[in-house]
């Protein structure tokens, strides 16, 4: 069942990421109008834009080694004489405070506009924002940006100039429906686990929600779709991006804990869980409500702070792994692609000569394949704790009828009578016969208690039971029949008359007959157990004053209160 599951899983993703490839073909491709910086400087904010524009000695135009330690760092564009002009600066979105857009004519000419980061615009490409330049003229020759405060190398690293707002060709709306498939696809679990979680109370269902919720809302606020849909600010981007991170990662360390069978992890790790989770959220809420504090160390130690989170899921799941827990194989598949984009984040965004990566394409991939197969991972957890379920009711039935059964004749006990009695009545179980074997005593008292329990089983044996007559042994030498039908009063006589051969066939030897003597009574529709039992016992009583091997009937009225000579039970 589990392999099964598993190899469709692997199938899904595999398409999944097909997909995802083909819609992204588009956008990583180089548009040939755009234009990337070719020169860098740093400064103070106290200084002119305009000032360290001019001064050719501060430009480095040999490396991209972007710093971010001073307050403003300034990046150049060259324009080609001829060349589309760029409308847009694009580049991806971190906390800053400003950024100055200076245009720059063959003949010294300048046009500066400036803009408060909160004032930009998101861009439809995931991630970046927009910012539109000054006037352009076919003289203007170089674009000057210059970013107050910046928090994250990447946004000078992919800053460019475009002529339009990208993700607006075909191609990128394209990629961008792929994306609301696999937003949409997310919503599936949430429904699903809505509906497992009124049949299973466990806190890993209301985890694995909240993870999925988080990932759903990643692809929104980091693609496209949050700005088509909402057209929030970059910078509301920004830091919703950074509180919805903390969240996936302490919902995702959280379901791990929960789901994660017990005793398959060692104790020691799956206690460290929750600190993570929360070492998360603090993280993040801290990292999106101060960006600016340690500014040039602070984006890379917030990335840093995530290293001990992964080291100990990574163990974690090693661990579970080893000690063979089924949940830790599907997690470990549904969350190979975001370890991995995980490490190349961690690894790109620490190592100061590798320019940051984000491995978007991967991590939408990441994003579905965790859902998916967390999923899997649960529906398999359902299927086994179903099997466990009905494995443990099948034990308590079989537990509630050796309760019930009499261990020395097979028939049912009194505790069964009671229970059934109500059931059996509306399925027309309309007549109540009390037996009870004639000077049994006698039996016991002359051939030994031994023979009396085998005379007990041959009497059990000769009531045979079908669909109108349940017997039961009520105790000692002491029985009830419960019969339905017409002839119900018949069938009993007929059980009782045949007590005498029976017993004389299976227990050869006794120096006379087993005789049992009846009473016999109508059950009427609201009654229980022990009103017609009573009546029956009377009866009986009654059958036995009489001189016993008889029955007192109260359902025929032919036979009523007349004897049924019990000589038509011919002895062997
Ligand atoms: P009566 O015709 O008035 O019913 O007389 P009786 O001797 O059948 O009735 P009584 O109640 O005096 O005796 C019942 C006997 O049934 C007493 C007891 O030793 C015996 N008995 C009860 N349960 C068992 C059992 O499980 N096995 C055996 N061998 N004897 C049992
Ligand atoms: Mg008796
Ligand atoms: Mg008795």
């Amino acid at each position: 069942m589990s392999s099964r599951v598993l190899r469709n899983g692997l199938l899904a993703a595999f398409l999944l990421v097909m997909l995802a490839y083909i819609g992204a073909g588009s956008t990583s491709a180089a548009v040939p109008a755009d234009i990337h910086s070719s020169c860098w400087a740093s400064g103070s904010r106290s200084e002119s834009v305009v000032a360290i524009a001019r001064q050719a000695a501060r430009w480095s135009c040999s490396d991209r080694n972007f710093s971010i330690d001073a307050e403003r760092v300034l990046l150049r564009f060259d324009i080609a004489p001829g060349a589309v002009l760029p409308r847009y600066l694009l580049s991806r979105r971190s906390a800053f405070e400003a950024v100055h857009l200076l245009a720059i004519d063959r003949d010294g000419t300048i046009r500066q506009t400036s803009l408060p980061a909160a004032a930009l615009p998101s861009s439809l490409a995931g991630g970046y924002f927009k910012a539109s330049l000054p006037k352009l003229t076919p003289a203007t020759r170089q674009i000057v940006v210059a970013v107050d405060l910046p928090t994250h190398r990447m946004t000078l690293e992919r800053a460019y100039l475009a002529p339009t707002d990208p993700a607006s060709s075909a191609d990128d709306m394209r990629f961008l429906l792929v994306l609301a498939g696999l937003a949409g696809m997310l919503v599936m679990p949430l429904i699903f686990n809505a509906a497992f979680y009124r049949a299973l109370r466990e806190p890993f269902v209301l985890w694995h929600s909240a993870l999925t919720l988080s990932l759903l809302m990643t692809i929104l606020v980091s693609s496209g779709l949050s700005v088509m849909l909402f057209d929030p600010s970059a910078m509301t981007l920004s830091w919703m991006t950074t509180l919805i991170f903390g969240m996936t990662v302490a919902s995702g360390t959280m379901f791990t804990y929960h789901f994660i069978e017990p005793g398959l992890m060692h104790p020691s790790l799956r206690r460290l869980l929750p600190y993570c989770a929360g070492w998360a959220i603090c993280m993040s809420v801290l990292h999106a409500s101060f960006p600016f504090v340690a500014r040039p160390i602070q984006s890379s130690a917030y990335t840093a702070a995530f290293a001990p989170i992964m080291t100990v899921f990574l163990l974690s799941l090693v661990d579970a792994l080893r000690r063979g827990s089924r949940a830790a194989k599907f997690q470990a598949v549904g969350y190979a692609p975001m370890i991995l984009v995980g490490l190349i984040r961690l690894v790109t965004g620490i190592l100061p000569w590798s320019s940051s990566t984000d491995a978007m394409l991967l991590f939408y991939v990441g994003c579905t394949c965790e859902v998916l197969f967390t999923t899997l991972g649960m529906a398999d957890r359902f299927v086994t704790m179903r099997r466990e379920r009905d494995r443990a009711r099948t034990e308590a039935d079989l537990l509630e009828r050796l309760s019930e059964t009499d261990p020395l004749t097979g028939l049912l006990n009194r505790r069964a009578i009671e229970r059934q009695f109500d059931r059996l009545r509306t399925q027309g179980f309309a007549a109540l016969a009390v037996l009870d074997l004639d000077h049994f005593k006698a039996i016991n008292d002359i051939n030994g208690h031994a023979v009396g329990d085998a005379v007990l089983k041959a009497v059990a044996s000769a009531f045979q039971t079908g669909p109108n007559v349940r017997a039961y042994r009520l105790g000692g030498e002491e029985f009830v029949l419960l019969l339905r039908g017409d002839n119900a009063a018949m069938e009993a006589e007929l059980r009782r008359q045949a007590i005498p051969m029976v017993v004389a066939n299976a227990v050869p030897g006794l120096d006379r007959p087993v005789t049992a003597s009846m009473g016999i009574t109508p059950v009427a529709g609201d009654e229980g157990f022990a009103e017609p039992y009573e009546r029956a016992d009377t009866l009986l009583y009654e059958a036995k004053r009489a001189g016993r091997n008889r029955t007192r009937s109260a359902i025929m009225p032919r036979l009523a209160r007349e004897d049924i000579p019990g000589d038509r039970a011919k002895v062997a």
